[in-house]
């Protein structure tokens, strides 16, 4: 019979260790089921794994040695801590800083129905209505929709000084009772040396034995501001609490042997999201594309191990996919498909860690939004004779025209506005004719600078502006430029374009103020300057002395 390949084992502490985490160490580790002592099998080519030593006698009876047996032990850790802290209940934690007032918020994430659950979609608006929430601890009051199944999390605002989180969901009719969403759910409240890791933009709580990889953001919670002066490192204020913000790095190696419990273990595997591309790619949050199109994803292990990841679904279901080795450190591709309504969340898991995906189907342009930016006046004002309309980068939709005929009179004025320290791109597009004459680009200008860029190019030919605010969204301009024939012409230049008819005119015409400006035909004359024929007149009256003299 060959031996059964046990991925795990337990430390004579107890604690339980994955093969590709264990040392080679013969009599040490002991079986999880029968607690006889198992040996790491580390080869050259071959998957690892742990083998009851031969010998034992007592090894026989263990329910491992069996097919059967270890596919049960597998399967258990084939349940994300996303869906085991789902299952007992547990509200999950998050902190999401506003970067630009150096303010957090507190969020507790809870899961939404799910389409599966109903034979009848049109059930779902029955059961949204039937709600009862009772809260503590919690913000403000819960819209039901919140947990509606094409939604990819419910988010709720917590209150920082709280001292314990409740949210006790209910419903009117029985019939409800047995959806995963009805019950108590809590969350313990925020303490001293809480860690939160995850990205620069969104966190999430994290137990005692987080392992932490380089690049993720870490946010720990103190009483005080961090005094000490590290480059990188920022206090953050989230309610009575004082949050001390850095990157896992070289440079801050320590801080994160300070404050997690554990050694800093950076020998991680990364899950990173390669397309959609605006997906952050490392993102915990949910990743918003087109219904039914793929994402790309790429799972990278450490350097020096060449482990098997499988891909799980969460909750646990039908999806279980092994990824192809493909080598030490070598990155793994696969290509999820985003649900056609709602969310699909995976869960790409090697031993008892897992990474969870949330694949949701977009609405509309709610995947730009971020929850700080309720609190952030950004965008740009448009002022049209005294009128003002503002625009969000993240919620307007297609081009805003602008005249720039009544930029330069003063009746449009563009005002920037948001946070100082913001940093915007601006890429103008210009005509042939222009001066600059296509693209040009602008890095990072202060919104000041913006400001002056955009009248100064909106006023000299360009056709097409783009503010990029960061990752936030753009603002498009198109811009309307007058024809040609629409700008006043200097009298030299009309003199000049007299000298060059085949004819000098003996009158000035309508026709010849025509030629002069280079009208079209059926053109209304309307659309030359006013004041064209009296220029062309004087301009002939000039010639003609000329001539003379
Ligand atoms: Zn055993």
């Amino acid at each position: 019979m060959s031996e059964a390949r046990i991925p795990y084992a337990l430390d004579p502490q107890g604690r339980r260790v994955d093969i590709y985490r264990a040392e080679h160490k013969l009599n040490y580790y002991t079986c999880i089921a029968c607690g006889s002592f198992l040996d790491p099998r580390q080869g050259e080519v071959n998957i690892w794994y742990f083998a009851h030593v031969k010998l034992d006698p007592t090894s026989e009876e263990c329910p491992l040695r069996t097919k059967e047996g270890l596919e049960n032990l597998l399967q258990r850790f084939r349940i994300s801590p996303v869906e085991e802290s789902e299952l007992k209940k547990q509200i999950r934690l998050v902190i999401s800083p506003n970067p630009y007032i150096k303010t957090a918020k507190l969020y507790g994430i809870l899961p939404v129905l799910r389409w599966e659950n109903f034979a009848d979609p049109t059930e779902v608006n029955d059961v949204l209505n039937s709600l009862i929430f009772h809260g503590i601890g919690i913000k403000s009051s819960l819209p039901a929709r919140i947990f509606h199944p094409s939604e990819p999390e419910a988010k709720v605002e917590l209150d920082p000084n709280a001292d314990k989180y409740e949210l006790t969901i209910s419903t009117k009719y029985s019939k409800y009772e047995s959806l995963d969403l009805i019950g108590n759910w809590k969350a313990k409240h925020i303490s001293v040396n809480d860690v939160f890791s995850g990205e620069s933009n969104r966190a999430e709580r994290r137990g005692i034995n987080t392992r932490v990889r380089t690049g993720d953001t870490l946010f720990i919670v103190l009483e005080e501001d961090f005094l000490m002066e590290i480059e990188g490192c920022e206090n953050i204020v989230l309610g009575p609490w004082k949050i001390l913000k850095f990157e896992v790095d070289d440079n801050h190696r320590e801080l994160v042997n300070r404050f997690i419990g554990i050694n800093a273990d950076t020998d991680n595997f990364y899950v990173d999201i390669i397309l959609p591309p605006p997906a952050t790619p490392n993102s915990e949050s949910p990743i918003s594309g087109k219904p039914e199109s793929e994402a790309l994803i790429a799972v990278t292990p450490p350097q020096q191990k060449d482990p098997e990841f499988e891909i799980v679904s969460v909750p646990l279901g039908e999806e279980n996919k092994i990824l192809d080795r493909k080598g030490n450190g070598v990155p793994r591709i696969f290509c999820p498909r985003f649900p056609s309504e709602g969310s699909r969340r995976l869960s790409v898991h090697w031993g008892n860690e897992h990474r969870v995906i949330n694949l949701h189907a977009e609405n509309r342009m709610k995947s730009l939004y971020k929850p700080w930016m309720g609190d952030v006046e950004l965008g740009l004002e448009l002022i049209t004779d005294g009128k003002i309309t503002k625009f969000n980068p993240w919620s307007v939709e297609g081009a805003i025209l602008i005249e720039s005929e009544k930029v330069i009179e003063n009746r449009i004025n563009l005002n920037l506005i948001g946070p100082e320290e913001l940093k915007i791109d601006v890429k103008g597009t210009f005509s042939e004719e222009s001066e600059y004459r296509g693209i040009v680009h602008k890095w990072d200008t202060t919104l000041e600078e913006a400001e002056s860029i955009l009248d100064s190019w909106i006023k000299e030919d360009c056709n097409h502006i783009m503010l990029d605010y960061d990752s936030l969204g753009r603002i498009e301009l198109d811009i309307q430029q007058p024809k040609p024939w629409q700008k006043k012409l200097s009298d030299r230049e009309i003199e000049r374009r007299l000298k060059n008819l085949d004819e000098i005119p003996k009158k000035a015409r309508w026709s010849v103020v025509r030629e002069v400006y280079g009208v079209p035909w059926g053109t209304s004359r309307d659309e030359v300057p006013d004041g064209a024929k009296k220029q062309v007149r004087r301009a002939l009256m000039k010639l003609r002395r000329g001539n003379e003299g």
